[in-house]
């Protein structure tokens, strides 16, 4: 069982029960991404559902000195979830609760787990959206986590621009809330800029403000051809100078 004592294991398994797992196939899934690195796989897997069962697992594990790997929806590319030192995988897919909507403030509340697809799912009828598309149905923390981005940024942004405050568990098991939902606010240190990002290296987020958008009345969409790359680009800064509201630029080659 790698680094986990029987103490530890003990203490899991009274705490979570059949949500925690030492089974060598989820273990497997647990220690890769979709990218090419080399997995390495966690001593054990917990399933939190809760704030305070994150808190718990990361009070146990740092106790007892074992190191913790948040895990959203396993879509990342960098070889984020490698267990390169073994531990624990705290998998947060079951916190799946869109906890508020308020679609006239242009802001909602989400646990960790809920994936961009369900949030978008969920605000279908609402008249907004949540713009951040990286591709993959990526999960809320793990993509507030990694900052991440997508083809909608030249107009949205990325999820620094969109995530307004954070549940966080620190690796003491210690529960903060940073940020609120005013657009603009000078009180304190801006902590939420500090956990945007951090690849889970300070924290577990366990919920998310996040900021929305309203859908276009109309949108559409072109496709020009270029003699040249310069050229291409020449016309991506010329429409971005031109404040022409545009979403999504890509650039394509002839395949
Ligand atoms: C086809 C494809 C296209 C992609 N395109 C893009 C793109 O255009 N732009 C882009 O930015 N990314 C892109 N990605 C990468 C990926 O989607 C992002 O990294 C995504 O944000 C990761 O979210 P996740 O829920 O899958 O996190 P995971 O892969 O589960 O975890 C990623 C990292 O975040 C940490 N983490 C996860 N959840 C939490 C949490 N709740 N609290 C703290 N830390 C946490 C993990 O420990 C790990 O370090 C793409 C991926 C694929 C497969």
């Amino acid at each position: 069982m790698g680094i986990l004592s029987v103490e530890l294991s003990g203490q899991l398994l009274a705490r979570f029960g059949d949500r925690f797992s030492i089974s060598k196939a989820l273990r497997e899934q647990h220690g890769r991404g979709e990218s090419h690195h080399t997995p390495a796989i966690p001593d054990a897997v917990v399933f939190a559902q809760s704030t305070d069962d994150v808190a718990e697992a990361v009070r146990l594990c740092a106790a007892a000195g074992v190191p913790v790997i948040a895990f959203g929806a396993g879509t990342s590319l960098e070889g984020h979830l490698s267990a390169v030192r073994g531990g624990v995988s705290i998998d947060l897919s079951q916190m799946s609760q869109i906890i508020r909507v308020s679609a006239e403030d242009l802001d909602c509340t989400v646990q960790a787990g809920v994936t961009r697809e369900q949030l978008n799912a969920h605000l279908r009828d609402q008249g907004v959206f949540f713009p951040i598309d990286p591709g993959a149905n990526a999960s809320i923390g793990g993509m507030a986590a990694t900052r991440a981005s997508g083809t909608n940024a030249v107009r949205y942004g990325t999820m620094r621009e969109n995530v307004l405050s954070l549940t966080v568990v620190l690796p003491t098991g210690q529960v903060i809330r940073t940020g609120g939902r005013a657009r603009k606010s000078s009180a304190g240190y801006d902590l939420t800029r500090l956990f945007v990002g951090s690849e889970g290296t300070l924290g577990i987020i366990t919920d998310v403000t996040l900021r929305l958008q309203g859908v276009p009345e109309t949108i559409s969409a072109a496709l020009c051809s270029f003699e040249s790359v310069e050229q291409a680009v020449g016309a991506a800064i010329a429409i971005v100078q031109l404040a022409i509201p545009i979403a999504r630029m890509e650039l394509m080659d002839r395949a």
